[in-house]
């Protein structure tokens, strides 16, 4: 079937379903929900021993799952902008140079899904949790009503409640397009009772890595507890989107909307020295989840095909028969329910917020991860599928070289928008960045 017959299928499915449910929408409502710093490894679905996600487990099981994404970078700034324009960091230039402490938000002719959505006559709302995605970085464009808490961690709770009380006043005689990003499993890890003692008998003080002025972990001994009180962490988080997804179906609109849910970027827990994130491209950073559920979604599916962040969005548009810039051309990412799927992708990622080393930029291909830093021109190749922890590294071919450094060189389509005397390196420095 061609591209166009596809989407010809799909709009007289939508109109089919409209006519018959008596609504007179007839494009399914979309609901992004991005958890801050949630790796695929710590969720049921993704094979986690302990319970921390009983309802992303059950939207699991009704809708589809890639179990192999990988985020575009490995702090919320790039990766945010990656999910929401679908494009890789050096395409969207929001970013930061960390030895220049120079940050870089959003260009005001930059694409996302709110503006495109919103084009479409799709009303919109973001309720967002944390000033990097904030007005200052260009992050407000496209939303109908925009709502970001400058310092949302443990706002969780706050956060779904102020996106039930909006859903309750919306019209659903419109469809509408909602974004919500969580900050609460970002450290510090303080999740509040009873999600703080799930998994460990004692809650800490000082919940976070402490660091030695060379920049070591000073607290490694904490690991397992810092692991539990994240866990408990991830566990609120998933028991305020139940809250949320429950209100959609109390409002009988969950059969014609769209769930999308995903993380910006993982945490590491010492897996190769480094705790937090932003400090090194290993998959405890960049697998993160991915999971569609709701209208026109297979259910059931776990799909192992290589995914990314910058997937979303072309993936979202082909779902609800909106032809995006240039027919789809123009995003560095592919929509996953598109016929003959390439055979072969090159999933790259970059930006790292404190050192050392401060640059770093990988490129994963057909299981082979290569990382390249620049500072001290040395590439490290992995096998992804014989070596998952990424312990040893193998020989870098000339290809996999040649991919890194071609997506290094890639010139912005949308250069970013310089943010400037925002206070913006401190407030990073109280974030555990730079
Ligand atoms: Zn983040």
């Amino acid at each position: 079937m061609t591209k166009l017959s596809h989407k010809l299928l799909y709009s007289l499915v939508f109109i089919y379903t409209g006519l018959f449910s008596g609504c007179t929408q007839s494009r399914p409502n979309v609901v992004l929900v991005i958890i801050d710093t949630l790796r695929a490894d710590h969720l049921g679905f993704y094979g986690y021993e302990r319970n921390t996600s009983p309802c992303l487990d059950s939207l699991a099981a009704e809708g589809t799952t890639w179990m192999n994404t990988r985020a575009q970078a490995s702090w919320t700034l790039p990766a945010t902008a990656s999910i929401l324009t679908g494009r890789s960091v050096k395409s969207h230039g929001v970013t930061m140079n960390v030895s220049q402490e120079r940050i870089f938000g959003m260009n005001s002719h930059l694409p996302t899904i709110a503006t495109i959505l919103h084009g479409e006559k799709y009303t919109s709302a973001a309720f967002f949790n944390i000033f990097l995605m904030s007005e200052t970085f260009g992050y407000h464009r496209g939303y109908d009503h925009f709502q970001c808490n400058p310092e949302g961690h443990g706002l969780a709770g706050e956060t779904v409640d102020s996106v039930i009380t909006w859903l309750r006043q919306s019209d659903n005689d419109q469809p509408f397009f909602l974004a919500v990003h969580l900050f609460d499993p970002h450290d510090p890890y303080s999740p509040p009772a009873p999600f703080d003692t799930l998994w460990s008998g004692e809650t800490l003080e000082d919940s976070v890595w402490t660091f030695t002025p060379e920049g070591a972990i000073a607290n490694p001994e904490l690991k397992d507890d810092l692991i539990a009180l994240y866990d408990g962490e991830i566990a609120w988080t998933d028991y305020q989107l139940s809250r949320l997804f429950a209100e959609l179906r109390a409002r009988g609109i969950a059969d014609n909307t769209i769930i999308i849910v995903t993380a910006d970027h993982g945490e590491e827990f010492l897996e190769h020295g480094y705790g937090g994130h932003g400090k090194t491209l290993y998959d405890e950073i960049l697998r993160v989840p991915f999971i569609m559920s709701g209208s026109s979604i297979p259910a059931g599916q776990r799909i192992d095909y290589p995914a990314a962040q910058m997937d979303i969005l072309p993936t979202i548009l082909g779902r609800i028969n909106i032809a995006s810039p240039q027919d789809f051309s123009d995003f560095d990412g592919i929509d996953l329910f598109a016929e003959n799927l390439p055979s072969s992708r090159r999933i790259p990622s970059s930006d790292l917020n404190t050192g050392p080393p401060f640059l770093a930029a990988a490129v994963t291909s057909d299981f082979i991860k290569t990382i390249w830093y620049p500072e001290y021109d040395t590439f490290r190749s992995y096998n992804l599928i014989s070596d998952p922890a990424e312990t040893t590294s193998i020989v870098p071919d000339s290809l996999q070289m040649e991919m890194v450094l071609n997506y290094w060189v890639t010139p912005p389509a949308y250069p970013g928008i310089e943010v400037v005397g925002m206070g913006i390196g401190p407030a990073l420095r109280d974030l555990g960045y730079l």
